[in-house]
């Protein structure tokens, strides 16, 4: 039985497995090899590595695994987890099983983009989630925010900070926006365009213009996009972690969960998507388990 499984091998379960292996703990780390931020050239915001690509990161954190003997890194999906007396068992697509007495999920998440045509063409190029990763980039450019709903407003505001020419492109979908909240953004030169868009264009490299089904065009240089509702992964479901209304696991201080001996550290938790934040999640959640094996093994 291992000490520790972490299902993940992105920032957060790499990081997790670097704190567990200067533990001396015998630990399993699968990833199914699908990081979420492949498609982006470089990772902003990161202490120290600022602009490295995110392909770059990752290795140098494998590299960094290998000098721990009791690490073991898997390049492989777990399909199936579930809890035991003593622990977790899984299941591996092999058809392998394995057994330990915790278990941390650094899973990422999976966001389905909009369904417009270009999207997904530029995803990670000029189609963007977070401001804080690719705001800075894109400053001073015109910018279009695509959202509706209640995250409309607080978005369209949000990218004030880094470009005077914002746009705020409904798609048609209904939005939230009072009168009151139409002049506050107005005030800080936001526009509202509430047309249905047909398709994001551009050079190949760079979004350059919103297509309009009217015909009407608008100058863009990057979109970035509301919050989309989360698909949780499987093993989450299967072993009853509480979700919020966003589709992550809400963890306790140490990533902790509902489910005892379970922890969830990176996107696939609550808290902001930084790969900083996921880093630290993961030690954060490799900190509490290493603490609840020695309690368990001094009581
Ligand atoms: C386009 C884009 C650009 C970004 N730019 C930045 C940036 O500039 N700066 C920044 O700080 N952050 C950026 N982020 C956010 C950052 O990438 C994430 O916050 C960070 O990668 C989260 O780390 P994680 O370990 O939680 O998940 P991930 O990095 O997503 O890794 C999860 C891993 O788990 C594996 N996995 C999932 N399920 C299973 C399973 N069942 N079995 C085995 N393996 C599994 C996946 O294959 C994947 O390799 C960006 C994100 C995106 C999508």
């Amino acid at each position: 039985m291992r000490d520790v499984i972490i299902v993940g091998g992105g920032p957060a379960g790499l990081n997790a497995a670097l704190i567990l292996g200067r533990c001396r703990r015998n630990v399993l780390l699968c990833d199914a090899g699908h990081p979420r931020n492949a498609v982006t050239p470089r990772s902003w915001g990161v202490f120290t590595r600022d602009g490295t690509p995110p392909l770059e990161l990752r290795a140098q954190a494998e590299a960094d695994l290998a000098r721990y003997p009791t690490v073991e890194r898997r390049e492989a999906e777990i399909t199936r987890a579930e809890r035991r007396d003593d622990g977790f068992s899984v299941l591996l697509a092999d058809g392998t099983r394995e057994t330990t007495r915790k278990l941390i999920l650094a899973t990422g998440l999976h966001q389905a983009l909009p369904s417009v045509e270009g999207f997904e063409d530029y995803w990670g190029h000029g189609v963007h989630s977070c401001p804080y990763c690719d705001g800075y980039e894109n400053r001073d450019r015109p910018l279009v925010v695509y959202a509706h709903g209640q995250a409309a407003k607080g978005m369209a505001l949000e990218l004030t900070v880094w470009s005077d020419d914002v746009t705020l492109c409904t798609d048609a979908h209904p939005t939230d926006l009072s009168e009151h909240d139409r002049k506050r953004l107005g005030r800080h030169g936001v526009r509202i365009v509430e047309t249905p868009i047909r398709r994001l264009e551009g050079d190949g490299r760079q979004p350059q213009r919103i297509r309009f089904t009217d015909g009407s065009a608008l100058p863009c240089h990057a979109v970035f996009l509301m919050p989309m509702p989360c698909d949780p992964s499987d093993l989450i479901t299967q072993l009853g972690c509480d979700l919020t209304h966003k589709g992550v696991v809400p963890t306790g201080e140490y990533e902790t969960t509902n489910v005892p001996g379970l922890f969830v550290a990176g996107d696939a938790s609550r808290r902001v998507q930084f790969a900083v934040v996921a880093a630290a999640e993961g030690a954060m959640a490799a900190f509490a388990a290493n603490t609840e094996l020695l309690r368990e093994d001094v009581a």
